[in-house]
């Protein structure tokens, strides 16, 4: 089988197409993270999930339409790749732009959904609409 080119060409010539196909739905990204100490990049994850993620499958139940719901979720681009500090290493736009393999089940590898044992399908996820106060975040931290 040959390598999928969202995984061989520059990232900035990747089609829309290709670009989206890179995300893996391991659903990392749309838990709640907190940032206790912004010099030494200090980010916890938790297990608190955006209200639209399906837990079940790792994706966003309207990617097309989420920003109606979700004014804040951010568009990864290769503009703001750079900055943004907390995609899980796993992540596949990470790992492209830091000129790095994905990993070895990622999707576009395998032709296969990424296995249970990876990402929001391997955790007991909370959804943010069942806490109540934004200091009880704290009380989901976990280890990835
Ligand atoms: S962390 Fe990366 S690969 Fe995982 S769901 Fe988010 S964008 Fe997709
Ligand atoms: S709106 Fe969708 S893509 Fe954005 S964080 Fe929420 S679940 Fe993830």
């Amino acid at each position: 089988m040959s390598l999928s080119k969202a995984l061989t060409k520059p990232l900035a010539q990747l089609s829309h197409d290709e670009w989206e196909s890179l995300c893996d739905g391991c659903g990392l990204c749309c838990l709640h993270k907190l940032e206790f100490d912004e010099e030494r990049g200090l980010i916890y994850t938790t297990c608190v999930s955006c209200q639209l993620l399906d837990s079940e499958s790792g994706r966003c139940r309207d990617y097309a339409g989420r920003f109606k719901t979700v004014p804040n979720c951010t568009q990864l681009s290769l503009d703001n790749l750079a900055e943004i500090d907390w995609l899980p290493d796993s992540c596949a736009y990470r790992c492209r732009f830091e000129e790095r393999d994905v990993p070895e089940w990622h999707p576009l590898l395998t032709g296969q959904p990424i296995p249970v044992t990876i990402g929001v399908k391997a955790m007991a996820i909370v959804n943010e609409q069942e806490v109540e106060h934004e200091e009880d975040l704290e009380d989901y931290i976990v280890e990835l």
